[in-house]
């Protein structure tokens, strides 16, 4: 017996929604199946369910065979057409599905750099803001798999062995959870993990392995890594990230059947800055917050429960190290900068005073600038200055809404094409910038086709060995000869337009010619979405002015596009001939040096002679030293991180009120 329906739970059977609806199918005797584009799971494992990937608005089926197929069938069809009516809230918490929404950079982002920030390290900043404390150096021994073949008579012993591990790390989370301590966001991280050790895909797996002679460690640690890869390869950035927790919960499991406690946290100094290769979201979750004053790891990405934990705490954190981590397993004190993922071991007095003196600034502005949130900046003539924010994913949102943000100026989807194992689809593009247009309707949201080259190659493009990446096939350069994936792109974009106000900038234009290629792209796949039948909208088409070239053709560039968004990262070293990632040549790399002011200058003539909206979007734009300069020549859109926005409406409101 079966259904059919299209799911109506919000961003899909994520997390705590997939171990609702196991809940219920398991309060039925019959077999109950969940069935999506032809592939049928078990309704009552929360892991399978979620491999399915089950998003809103899609069609399901679900399928019953037994005494209550009936009742079973119309329980769940109830749940996924009406996810809120009817359930008693469990655990008392949110749906734990995204946690609290980071704020993230690419690494690559500009920002003032820190004080001995070139003696230092570099990984993803994770978590924004300063910190300088004495080193924690976390490194507990990697668990490894005794490698023994059991004998037949072993076997029954070890998987009882193996169950009592794992109903014992079941009780310890649910005794975490019964902490009032925990806060709503981590309790629904931890409950993520006790779904994923209750679930019978990791058990399941690893008692099997057990059957075929695997000693238990070992099993749990195949089973686990089986499963981690298969949350590996969705297309899907949340699920991606729920590999982490596969690999926390096997090893919880280990420790168990080793009989050893993890290497604690607890003891953690006030103020120390933590350092890991990893850490697992259960350890932090339940680690002594309050004290740890910033976090540096080897692993970890934008998505990871680490990065997610200490944006809800405030601590900032610098991941995705790799190797480099290691030279701070003997580090004394540590400084970093989450804003631009510098780390910097045992600094100097004068590098100690400056942070020391960051961190306090830094309080203190954050608090007196809060009442901008909601301001409209305008000028004395009344002329409204749109304060955007640049982002890079969709769980910035939040931060870039928190921060008051009137749109996006600057959508970076290189982290889309980078944080998975494959290219993303078009169905999958389409969702992310739907998803964007939505959240700030009817502010425009602007979205830069990919921009990437060889210093930053991605799985699915074959970039070839360049002397120079940077002057090298990148940006829409690479695009226009890659139409299999910028076609995709601009479908995506087409298709999203409908659902809100989407605007597209190409990157890295030299040549007009640039422009007029990609309207001819724009409209073949228009033209192939109308044949197809497929929901399809117009947007506005502009360029990144960040190329030397692209200031001195303007003029007629304004002709051909709607805007033009100044890329003063990109154009600064350009104009400069000085690699932006080169902290040797870092003095010359400097916005304000008059050859890149009148470079901005001579753009924005173009723009408003055109009437053209001129904005800007590199970091230069969040600077409140510089931004009166800027709205003087004709920007009327600054577009920057959201932590600079509430600050750069003061600066635009302070303008107004000098008249
Ligand atoms: C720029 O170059 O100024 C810009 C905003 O783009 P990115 O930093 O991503 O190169
Ligand atoms: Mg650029």
């Amino acid at each position: 017996m079966e259904r059919s329906t299209i799911v109506r739970v919000h961003e899909g059977l994520h997390a705590r929604p997939a171990t609702r609806f196991v809940k219920l199918a398991k309060g039925f005797e019959s077999d109950v199946e969940l069935v999506k584009d032809g592939k049928a799971v078990s309704a009552k494992s929360s892991v399978k369910l979620m491999l399915l990937a089950v998003k809103e608005n899609q069609e399901v089926t679900v399928r019953a065979n037994g005494a209550d197929a009936i009742e079973a069938i119309e329980a769940l069809i109830g749940y996924l057409e009406n996810p809120k009516a009817g359930l008693e809230d469990e655990d008392h918490q949110p749906t734990g599905d995204t946690g609290p929404k980071p704020e993230v950079k690419p690494a690559t982002e500009s920002a003032p750099a820190s004080p001995g920030a070139a003696t230092g390290l570099r990984g993803v900043a994770a978590s924004e803001g300063f910190a300088i404390g004495p080193a924690f150096a976390h490194f507990p021994p990697d668990i490894a798999g005794q490698g023994r073949v059991l004998q037949a008579e072993e076997i029954a012993g070890e998987i009882d062995r193996f169950r009592t591990a794992v109903a014992a790390v079941q009780v310890r989370m649910d005794h975490a959870l019964a902490q009032d301590s925990l806060s709503a966001g981590d309790r629904g991280i931890v409950a993520a993990l006790r779904d994923i050790a209750a679930d019978d895909s990791l058990t399941g797996e690893a008692e099997s392995l057990i059957r075929g002679g695997n000693d238990a460690i070992s099993a749990v640690i195949t089973a686990a890594s089986t499963i981690a890869a298969d949350f590996s390869a969705v297309d899907d950035h949340y699920l991606n990230a729920r590999a982490d927790d596969v690999h926390a919960v096997g090893r919880q499991i280990c420790l168990v059947l080793l009989g050893q406690d993890d290497v604690s946290l607890e003891n953690i100094p006030q103020g120390a800055i933590l350092i890991a290769d990893d850490i697992g979201a259960w350890d932090l979750a339940r680690a002594p917050l309050k004290r740890i004053g910033g976090v540096i790891c080897g692993h970890g990405g934008a998505t990871s429960h680490i990065a997610i934990i200490a944006r809800s705490h405030g601590i900032p954190a610098v991941l995705g190290l790799g190797d480099q981590v290691n030279a701070l397993r003997t580090a004394r004190e540590v400084a970093l900068d989450g804003n631009n993922g510098h780390v910097i071991i045992d600094p100097d007095e004068a590098t100690r005073a400056d942070f020391a003196g960051r961190v306090e600034a830094a309080a203190k502005e954050r608090a007196g600038l809060t009442v901008f949130k909601t301001v409209t900046p305008k000028l004395a003539d009344g002329r409204i200055i749109k304060v955007a924010a640049n982002i890079g994913s969709l769980e910035e949102i939040e931060a870039a809404q928190e921060a008051g943000a009137m749109g996006i100026g600057l959508f970076r989807t290189e982290l889309l094409f980078m944080r998975h194992m494959h290219l993303p689809s078009e169905d999958m593009q389409a969702e992310t910038y739907a998803a964007l247009a939505k959240a700030f309707s009817p502010y425009p949201v602007i979205v830069r086709t990919l921009d990437i080259g060889g210093d930053k190659p991605i799985v699915g493009i074959e970039f070839p060995d360049e002397e120079n990446p940077f002057l090298g096939w990148r940006g829409i350069r690479m695009c226009l000869d890659r139409p299999d994936i910028f076609k995709r792109q601009l479908r995506a974009l087409l298709r999203a337009a409908v659902h809100g106000n989407i605007k597209v900038m190409l990157p890295m234009v030299s040549d007009i010619g640039e422009v007029r290629q990609t309207r001819v792209l724009v409209d073949e796949c228009a033209a192939e979405l109308k044949a197809e039948g497929v929901p399809h909208a117009a947007f506005d088409l502009g360029v990144m002015i960040e190329t030397p070239a692209a200031v001195l053709i303007a003029p007629a560039l304004a002709r051909e596009v709607a805007f033009f968004s100044i890329g003063t990262n990109d154009l600064t070293q350009y104009i400069m001939a000085a690699d932006r990632l080169n902290p040797t040549v870092a003095k010359l790399n400097d916005v304000t040096n008059p050859a890149v002011m009148s470079a901005i200058e001579m753009t924005a003539k173009a723009g408003v002679a055109a009437g053209i909206m001129v904005g800007m979007c590199g970091e230069a734009a969040g600077r409140p030293d510089l931004i009166a300069t800027f709205v003087r020549m004709g920007l009327t859109e600054l577009s920057m991180s959201p932590a600079s926005i509430q600050r750069a409406k003061k600066a635009i409101m302070a303008m107004a009120a000098e008249g």
